[in-house]
This record gives structure tokens, C-alpha cells and sequence, in this order.
């Protein structure tokens, strides 16, 4: 999901980073108070003053968030869910989960936590705002503690709305799950809120910006586009875990797993092996031991002149830096080390000694024709 992201501080035991898109969402923040929001609110100041107001609402909406999400992690740490990041990104925050919550209960509680914090923090600016006004406070610090009053609320706001994957949407979602007990249909549900919200928000994006209001209309839109996406991608998770953890990843390796040796050339790889056996993906092998994998795939990426010269073992990925799992690991574990390494297969190995082959189609395909039956019942 992220790109490149930088450490800034440990908060309760949680790293808090932030992702680099976030400076985009940032400058974005500060230049629309500094020419928009404090201007129109508070005229009269200059510009420098505008600005750093500006700049001090932009650093107070990141502890927001942050506050935000460590009040989801602290709810989840409470009910043994681990999690290790808070980051700031271009939509907000976000504090991952390493699993899914185990009982309605505490999923309910884990997703109502956050919005709470920010209605909290709001109720908490607004006092300080109005004893500010009283207390005949600087106008500048009025005004910051203004905008982030209005911000919490609107945080808080936004993210009860009942669409999955924003808060609201997963206390729906545990709500439904548990009234009928039923995990796969309460993600549909949610799901469905998440993705019409989604249109919605990508709609009034496009009329907005023909109406002129190009920045806030593009903004929309692009949110929705990340509602509908994630919406769809948590429902996609939740299916695969539900349907595919504990079933045992030895079900699925693939025949022939041919292993190749790692002095093989390149051409006499392409002819002895890809060829013959058309697979995609070789488990490379030095006498007994594996030591790496090759995707077919890569070998466009070799000028046909050196194939002669270069060995498989040049071209392949070496094994630290390929998915292998044990025998005993379950599907979904698969699927995480797949997603996470971006590869298409994931080796079987109990240390050296090579299993077999998983594919991804493979479970792709198993996985379209549980899902089927599943909901055909
Ligand atoms: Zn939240």
C-alpha cells in the first residue's frame, strides 16, 4: 500500500511514520488555510501570519490523525491484535492491523474508537477556542484552535459514516456479523455500502469540479476511487482468509515442479525445460539443495545472445529473496507472502529440500470455484 515511508516517533509503543505522499496532502492542507480558510475567517492579518498559521493547523491535523489512530490501535492492542505503525498518508492515517479482529465485539469497539478520539479532540478545541475568544487569546492561536475544531469534527463526521472501509462502515460491519454470525455475508453488506458510497463521492467530485471547484472535485474524487478500492480489496481478504486458511498448501503444489540445475545455460534451459514442460516458474537447485527460483518470465529480460554464456544460477532469484513456506503453512499464508513479495509463486521447503510449487492462478482458480459454491448455498 505504501511507498517509501520515514520514521518519526514511537507513540504508546506504536511507530508512527509517515508515508511520502502525505507531504502532498500537507502542502495541500497548508496552502488552503493559508489563501482560503483564515483569510476568509479572520481578514485582516498578513500574509506571513496567514501562513504560519497555516503551518501550525497543518502540524496540528497530523497529531489529529495520529491521535486518531493510536486510538484504534490502543483498542486493538487491548484485544491482542498487533500493530506496529500508525502512518500518515495521502487519504489520512491508517493503523495496520497485522490480522483481522476475532469477534465482533472488539472489531465494533476498535472502529468506533477512532472517530470518538476525533470528536473527542474537537470537543476539546472548541472549548479551547471559545475560552480563547473570551480570554482575548492572540487572534492567530484563535484561529488555529478554530480550524481544529472544525477538522476533528469533520473527521469524526466523515468517518462514521456507515461505508466500509471507513470506521463507520466497519461498525457496521461488525454489527451485522453479529447479529447473524455470519463474517462473509457482513463484509458483502458492508462492502456494498463502501463501494456505492464510493460512486457517490467520485459524482459529486466530477460536478464539482465542472462547477469550478477544480482542486476540492478532483480531491473527492480520487477518495472515492480509494473507497471503492479498498472496500473491495478488504472484502476480496476477508473472503480468501475465510475460505482458504487452514486449507494445508501441500493441496496445491504444482506437478511438475521441475528443479533445474543452477549451471544449466540459459539455452539449454529454454530447450531441456521451459519447452518441454512449459511451466512458468523452476525451482533451482544445487545437487540436492535449492538455492533459488526462476520465472520463465525473466528470461525476456536476457538479450538471446547471452544465453549461451549465462547460467540459470546468474539469472534466478536466490532464495532470501523469494516466498518460501513450510509444509505445514495453510493457503492463506501463501496468498499473504505472494501479495507481499509480489511474486506468482511461492516455493514449498522444508529448509533446503524443495516440496514443490505453488502458483497463484492455481489458487485464483480454486478460490473462484469455492466462492461459487459457497454463495450458491
Ligand atoms: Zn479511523
Amino acid at each position: 500500500m505504501f511507498g517509501r515511508t520515514f520514521n518519526l516517533f514511537d507513540l504508546f509503543g506504536f511507530r508512527v511514520q509517515i508515508d511520502v505522499t502525505w507531504l502532498f496532502l500537507a502542502l495541500l492542507v497548508t496552502w488552503s488555510l493559508a489563501v482560503g480558510f483564515f483569510p476568509a475567517l479572520y481578514p485582516g492579518l498578513g500574509q506571513s501570519t496567514y501562513l504560519s498559521m497555516a503551518i501550525v493547523g497543518m502540524i496540528g491535523l497530523a497529531a489529529s490523525l495520529v491521535l486518531h489512530e493510536a486510538a484504534h490501535a490502543l483498542v486493538a492492542r487491548a484485544y491482542g491484535l498487533p500493530i506496529k505503525y500508525i502512518t500518515l498518508f495521502i487519504f489520512g492515517g491508517v493503523a495496520q492491523l497485522e490480522r483481522e479482529p476475532e469477534t465482533p465485539k472488539s472489531e465494533f469497539l476498535m472502529a468506533i474508537a477512532g472517530p470518538l478520539m476525533s470528536l473527542a479532540l474537537a470537543g476539546a478545541f472548541w472549548f479551547g477556542w471559545v475560552a480563547g475568544e473570551g480570554a482575548g487569546f492572540p487572534v492567530g492561536l484563535n484561529g488555529v484552535l478554530h480550524y481544529l475544531f472544525v477538522i476533528n469534527l469533520l473527521l469524526g463526521g466523515f468517518n462514521m459514516i456507515p461505508a466500509f472501509p471507513l470506521d463507520g462502515g466497519r461498525a457496521l460491519r461488525a454489527a451485522l456479523w453479529g447479529w447473524r454470525g455470519d463474517l462473509l455475508w457482513a463484509t458483502r453488506v458492508a462492502a456494498t455500502t463502501g463501494n456505492v458510497f464510493g460512486l457517490a463521492l467520485i459524482g459529486f467530485g466530477i460536478v464539482r469540479a465542472l462547477y469550478g471547484d477544480i482542486v476540492g472535485g478532483v480531491w473527492m474524487f480520487l477518495i472515492g476511487m480509494f473507497v471503492r478500492a479498498a472496500a473491495r480489496g478488504s472484502y476480496m481478504e476477508v473472503i480468501t482468509h475465510r475460505l482458504l486458511d487452514e486449507v494445508p498448501v501441500t493441496r496445491f503444489l504444482h506437478e511438475p515442479a521441475v528443479p533445474v540445475p543452477a549451471d544449466t545455460s540459459l539455452d539449454d534451459f529454454v530447450h531441456a525445460y521451459v519447452y518441454d514442460t512449459h511451466a512458468d516458474f523452476y525451482p533451482v537447485v544445487e545437487g540436492e539443495r535449492l538455492v533459488g527460483g526462476l520465472n520463465a518470465k525473466a528470461l525476456s529480460r536476457v538479450p538471446k545472445r547471452r544465453w549461451r554464456e549465462l547460467s540459470v544460477g546468474d539469472v534466478m532469484t536466490p532464495l532470501a529473496k523469494q516466498p518460501v513456506l513450510p509444509p505445514s503453512a495453510d493457503v492463506g499464508a501463501a496468498l499473504t507472502a505472494m501479495r507481499k513479495s509480489g511474486a506468482e509463486h511461492v516455493m514449498v521447503a522444508e529448509g533446503e529440500r524443495l516440496h514443490g510449487v505453488v502458483a497463484m492462478s492455481e489458487l485464483q482458480r480454486y478460490l473462484s470455484f469455492k466462492l461459487e459454491v459457497e454463495q450458491s448455498g
